[in-house]
C-alpha cells in the first residue's frame, strides 16, 4: 500500500514509517518539521519507497495514497501551548484538509488523538465511554478541546461521508527520538539525571500517569488502522495500563540510569490532570493487543538513547 503518515518525522511518526517500510509498504512521510526533525528518518530516506514531504497540514495537499495516519500535531504541553492558535488550526483546519483527502482519494484514515480528551477524569480508569473533564478555556484546551473536536470532525466526515476512520486515544508514550528540551515528563527526568541535575517535579508528585514504550503504541496502531468489522470507527484507548505517581517516576529513572536521583520541587502547571490509567478492555477485544514492555525495560532503551545523544552532543 502507499502510506501517508503526518508529523512523520516527530517521535511516534518517525516510529511508524519506520515500521511501515520494514512491512514492505509505499511511505510518504509529511512534516512541517516544527517539533520533528529531519534526523528522526535520516535512516529511512536510502529506501525507494520512502519519500519525505515539507507540508503544513492546515494547507490542502492532494496525493495518491490508500492509507492516512494523522499525528500532525505537538504533543509536549509546551509545544502546542507555545503558539496555541496554531495548535487549534492544526487540529481542526489539518484534519478537515486530511479527511477532504481521505474522502476525495478513499483513503483509510487514522486520527492520532489522546487521554487528554478526558481531561482531568473523574472516573478512574478511563473507558471510551466517559465523554471527559475537559477545561474548554484553559492553557491546555488547545490542545484537549482541538483533540475532541478532530475526533468530531472524524465521526461526522464517517457518517455523513461514508469516510472509513479510525480514532486512537493513545495516553502517555515515550522512547527514543523524544526530543531532549521537549519538556514531556519522562524525557525531562532522563536528560536532568544523565546530566547530574535535579529531577524537576511539578506539584506534590503524587499526580499519576501511565507509560506506554513506543513500539508498543505503534503496534496497536497499525493493527487498529487495518481491524474490520462494525464499531471499528468508535475510539479505541491504547495506552499501558502500569500506573505510576510523578515520584515512582522519578525512582523508576533513578534506576534505569544507574544514579541517586535528587529532586526539586516546582509548580504544578494550571489544569494539569490528577491521574490517568487507560482501560484497555476495548483494544484487547478489538485488536488482540496489550503493551509488551514494562516501564523499566522501557525506561532502559530510553536511557541508553539518550546517552547517546548527550555524549554526542557534548563532543
Ligand atoms: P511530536 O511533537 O514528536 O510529533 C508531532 C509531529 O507533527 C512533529 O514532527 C511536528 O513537526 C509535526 N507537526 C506539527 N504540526 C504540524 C502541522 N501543522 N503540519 C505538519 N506537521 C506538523 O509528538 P508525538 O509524541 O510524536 O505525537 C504524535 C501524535 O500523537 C500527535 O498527534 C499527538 O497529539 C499524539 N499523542 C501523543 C502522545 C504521546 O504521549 N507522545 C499522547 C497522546 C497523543
Ligand atoms: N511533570 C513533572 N516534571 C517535569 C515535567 C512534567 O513533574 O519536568 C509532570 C506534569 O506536571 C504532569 C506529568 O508530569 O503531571 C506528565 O507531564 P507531561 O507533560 O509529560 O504529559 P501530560 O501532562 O500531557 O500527560
Amino acid at each position: 500500500m502507499r502510506i501517508l503518515v503526518t508529523g512523520g518525522a516527530g517521535f511516534i511518526g518517525s516510529h511508524l514509517c519506520e515500521r511501515l517500510l520494514g512491512e514492505g509498504h509505499d511511505v510518504i512521510c509529511l512534516d512541517n518539521f516544527f517539533t520533528g526533525r529531519r534526523e528522526n528518518v535520516y535512516h529511512l530516506m536510502d529506501s525507494k519507497r520512502f519519500d519525505l514531504v515539507r507540508h503544513d497540514i492546515i494547507e490542502p495537499i492532494l496525493l495518491e495514497v490508500d492509507q492516512i495516519y494523522n499525528l500532525a500535531c505537538p504533543a509536549s504541553p509546551v509545544h502546542y501551548q507555545y503558539n496555541p492558535v496554531k495548535t487549534v488550526k492544526t487540529n481542526v483546519m489539518g484534519t478537515i484538509n486530511m479527511l477532504g483527502l481521505a474522502k476525495r482519494v478513499r483513503a483509510r484514515i487514522l486520527q492520532a488523538s489522546t487521554s487528554e480528551v478526558y481531561g482531568d477524569p473523574e472516573i478512574h480508569p478511563q473507558t471510551e465511554g466517559y465523554w471527559g473533564h475537559v477545561n474548554c478555556i484553559g492553557p491546555r484546551s488547545c490542545y484537549d478541546e482541538g483533540k475532541r473536536l478532530a475526533e468530531t470532525l472524524m465521526m461526522d466526515y464517517h457518517r455523513q461521508n461514508r469516510v472509513d476512520t479510525r480514532i486512537i486515544r493513545i495516553f502517555n508514550t515515550y522512547g527514543p527520538r523524544m526530543l531532549e528540551n521537549d519538556g514531556r515528563v519522562v524525557s525531562n527526568f532522563i536528560v536532568q539525571a544523565l546530566r547530574g541535575e535535579e529531577l524537576t517535579l511539578y506539584g506534590t508528585g503524587e499526580q499519576t500517569r501511565s507509560f506506554c514504550y513506543v513500539d508498543d503504541l505503534v503496534e496497536g496502531m497499525i493493527r487498529l488502522m487495518n481491524v474490520e468489522g462494525e464499531d471499528v470507527h468508535q475510539p479505541v484507548n491504547v495506552g499501558n495500563p502500569g500506573e505510576f505517581t510523578m515520584k515512582q517516576l522519578a525512582e523508576e529513572v533513578g534506576r534505569a540510569a544507574g544514579i541517586e536521583v535528587k529532586v526539586s520541587y516546582r509548580p504544578l502547571p494550571q489544569d494539569d490532570p490528577r491521574q490517568r490509567q487507560p482501560d484497555i478492555t476495548r483494544a484487547k477485544k478489538l485488536l488482540g493487543w496489550e503493551p509488551t514492555i514494562p516501564l523499566r525495560d522501557g525506561l532502559k532503551r530510553t536511557v541508553e538513547y539518550f546517552s547517546e545523544r548527550i555524549k554526542g552532543s557534548d563532543k
